[in-house]
């Protein structure tokens, strides 16, 4: 071994020259068609690469279209309202990816002009992008020699080469982007970026890659050890929290009761059904002492109230959280002292982004 390279593979310049070129060759013929491919224009680079960070290609290829037709620029989406920026993101998840893309839009707008920068330092400078878009959009747009390493090149290259360095460590990044770094041809730095992440998606895929047909197979190192599924190693799982959320669709006659979620959440300026969240599970009886229940409704309020139980202990998962959400019917005859909640028609909840839980409660609900 070599650092954390076996000698099979031998890193040299012959050896990266040969699986660059190999690389390249096989994405001419194997590409798939999208609409941010083969262009030069940074916006819908950038558009796309946020859409596809927490997306598959399938999902994120509708989103985009409706996105870039209703903001086709950077002055167009920096013009939006946020609210309806969310509204197009609705149903994707990650909403801060959405937040971001406005202030960044904005940011362009002010600082450059709507003109999109050129140069790598000020891409990693706009809000919601990292080393990874940034080299994504220099290299795309601009052609410039950044390599971008994604969670499929990290599993190509940690196959190819049989490297045990964690790829969620900061080392093991390091370690990848140097090496991909390595295997770039320069002069045409986007085309390979966007050809070994193809590869990794299409050819190197994480269960059961068709190894056999593959154009690595007489050198890649984890096919010869037959240790194809132990690569890429990662040093540790996230921990996963538990919430448990008692939500309350409040009825006045044909009005319901909407709330913008503050703080700093994943969910921040969404709408939603007034809730109750906790780390416990909780009875009715904690549930209508609990001081965010009596903030929605105060005492006055609520001797008057009438609840229907709706959907109970419906699982909802993310990505460090496993939600239990508990939805009642609470009906009042005069809605006065609900928070800050906005009162509307049923009929009205379309016009307001909302998230995937929320969603999903208006469609039982209504089913
Ligand atoms: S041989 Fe299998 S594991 Fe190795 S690069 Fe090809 S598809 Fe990936």
């Amino acid at each position: 071994m070599v650092g954390n390279i076996c000698l099979f593979l031998r890193p040299n310049m012959e050896n990266y020259k040969f699986v660059g070129e190999k690389i390249l060759s096989w994405y001419q013929i194997h590409k798939r068609i999208l609409p941010w491919r083969d262009i030069a224009n940074p916006y819908k680079i950038w558009i796309s690469e946020i859409i596809l960070q927490q997306t598959r290609v399938v999902q994120g290829l509708e989103y985009y279209e409706r996105f870039i037709e209703r903001f086709p620029d950077v002055h167009t989406l920096a013009a939006a309202d946020e609210q309806e920026v969310l509204k197009y993101w609705q149903g994707l998840g990650y909403y801060s990816r959405a937040r971001n893309l406005f202030a960044a839009a904005r940011h362009i707008e002010t600082h450059f002009g709507g003109k999109f920068p050129e140069d790598y330092a000020a891409l990693l400078n706009l809000k919601g992008v990292g080393e990874y878009t940034a080299a994504a959009i220099a290299s795309f747009a601009f052609n410039l020699p950044y390599p971008v390493v994604d969670g499929n090149v990290f599993r190509f290259l940690s196959r190819l080469f049989a490297v045990r360095e964690p790829i969620d460590s900061s080392k093991g990044k390091k370690f990848f982007t140097d090496l991909a770094g390595r295997l770039m041809d320069r002069r045409q730095a986007g085309l390979f970026n966007q050809a070994i992440m193809e590869f990794g998606a299409l050819q190197c895929v994480p269960a059961s890659p068709d190894c056999g047909g593959c154009i690595f197979t007489s050198q890649c190192l984890a096919k010869m050890q037959g240790k194809v599924s132990e690569f890429p190693v990662k040093s540790s799982k996230p921990e996963t929290k538990t919430v448990f959320l008692y939500y309350f669709m409040v009825r006045s006659g044909d009005f319901i009761f909407l709330k913008k979620r503050e703080g700093k959440g994943i969910w921040q300026n969404l709408y939603e059904f007034p809730s109750v969240e906790s780390e416990t599970p909780l009875s009715f009886e904690d549930l209508v002492e609990h001081s965010a229940f009596r903030a929605f409704f105060p005492a006055n309020t609520r001797r008057r109230l009438l609840f229907k139980p709706l959907i109970k202990n419906y699982k909802h998962v993310l990505t460090h959280r496993t939600l239990y959400a508990d939805c009642y019917e609470v009906s009042v005859a005069k809605a006065s002292g609900l928070g800050k909640c906005k009162k509307i028609r049923r009929d009205e909840i379309e016009e307001y982004p909302v998230h995937r839980l929320m969603q999903r409660f208006w469609e039982m609900i209504n089913g």
